[in-house]
């Protein structure tokens, strides 16, 4: 605790343009008690812009915000800084940023309380005895199909659609914003960053470097530079601090720790519910949209995560029954086809192709779809033979294979010799 009984802090904060954005639209600010971080967005110097007036705004007032009501009438007021700097200035229509932010608030009667506020989809973590935990809820628009159990945060990490923003300083009247009042514990980390860090790298490996370096400038440094190396396609904005000593005597004894935010002013959203999403056209940057349903509650949104998470677990081996009956099937059918097709063509007989005796491939008659075809002529006619022989022949005698279909031939053939040779004889 400092000597006039406040919370006391060490912090870091890095922000750096990125491997692939040519301005820094990101804004962060970071002083004693006060913890600030924005995302801008918007054509035409509108992002930096933005971003920079909300955090002007946000840190304008003499003396630490007393209460989280304070702090929330902060972010107001860069709401409409931000709103009121478009309307001066038209080619900044339509700019927007994001804001996160952790504060100490200067209770007289309860000391040692620290306040939360998100707008947008820049992150807050808690870290504390090795654990990190993201407190803020995205707003955005793969943040919202997430909670509705619609998305896997894989599948969100790696949505196409992960820019789109669901709420933002300078966008529509009336500004919805989360908030929590938490106590400082010693030991604790916060750490604040837009999505230039979570684009590029994932929570376990923030969770690494927080474990590893306790330092926050430390950690700020590693945690900007590992984003730069995984090729930082967006602005990069880190800021960590550390609750070195509380003002509160006994946090640990504080009720109510939020892990999910209060929204202010829910009755806002019943007002916006028919407007649906905002898309902003013109701008060359993500598209921003407005919220557009009521907030679900914790515990529909847990409700709605445990349905969505039942669901694959039937799905898959359903998927896969089915495709193993297909291929089973298609099995069947060509091996089928396959049989039936051996037992016809596998097997030769001797009989009359018009007069003249030959060997055909295939069952006398044909096997379904498999008619006999003519393989080989014998050099006899049906006028050479004798009448048993001729019944012989009409018989299809059948043989395994050609050579002893051609064997029979040959005999054929000798004993036809016979007979013409005892008739020359006999004659
Ligand atoms: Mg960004």
């Amino acid at each position: 605790m400092s000597d006039d009984g406040r919370t006391t802090f060490t912090w870091g904060a890095r922000t750096d343009v990125g491997r692939v954005r040519e301005v820094n639209q990101d804004s962060v600010h970071a002083e004693d008690g006060l913890y600030v971080v924005a995302d801008g967005m918007g054509g035409h110097r509108g992002g930096e812009v933005a971003s920079a007036v909300a955090i002007e705004t946000m840190v304008e007032p003499d003396g630490m915000p007393r209460s989280i009501d304070d702090l929330i009438e902060r972010v107001r007021s860069a709401h409409e800084a931000v709103l009121h700097r478009a309307d001066e200035e038209p080619s900044l229509a339509g700019m927007g940023t994001t804001l996160c932010a952790v504060g100490r608030l200067d209770h007289p009667d309860q000391p040692g309380m620290l306040g939360l506020i998100n707008v947008g989809d820049s992150r807050i973590y808690h870290f504390a005895e090795g654990e990190l935990v993201q407190l803020s809820e995205d707003h955005s628009l793969v943040g919202d199909l997430m909670r509705a159990g619609h998305l896997t945060p894989e599948e969100a990490a790696n949505h196409p659609q992960r820019n789109i923003v669901t709420r933002a300083l300078g966008i529509g009247d009336r500004l919805l914003v989360d908030y929590w009042e938490v106590p400082a514990i010693p030991g604790d980390h916060y750490l604040l960053c837009s999505d230039g860090l979570v684009d590029e790298i994932g929570d376990a490996q923030i969770a690494s470097v927080l474990r590893r370096l306790a330092e926050p400038r430390e950690a700020v440094d590693e945690l900007v530079r590992l984003a730069l190396e995984a090729g930082a396609r967006d602005n990069v904005t880190v800021l960590v601090v550390r609750v070195d000593e509380s003002a509160n005597p006994d946090p640990d004894a504080v009720e109510g720790f939020a892990a999910t935010p209060s929204t202010s002013e829910p009755d806002v959203v019943a007002a916006f519910a028919d407007t649906g999403p905002l898309v902003d056209d013109d701008s060359p940057y993500p598209s921003r949209t407005r919220i557009e349903d009521e907030p679900l509650t914790w515990r529909e949104r847990r409700r709605l995560a445990a349905a969505d998470d039942d669901a694959p677990d039937h799905r898959t081996p359903f998927r896969t029954r089915g495709l193993l009956a297909l291929v089973l099937a298609l099995l069947i059918v060509i091996g089928g086809f396959w049989v039936v097709a051996s037992y016809a063509r596998n097997n030769y007989f001797v009989g009359f192709e018009g007069d003249q005796v030959v060997v055909f491939q295939g069952r006398p008659g044909g096997v379904l779809w498999f008619d006999p075809t003519f393989e080989d002529a014998a050099g006899l006619l049906r006028s050479d033979l004798t009448d048993a022989q001729e019944l012989e022949v009409e018989g299809n005698p059948e043989f395994g294979n050609l050579g002893d279909a051609q064997a029979y031939i040959a005999d054929l053939e000798e004993r036809v010799a016979d007979v013409e040779d005892t008739g020359t004889a006999d004659g």
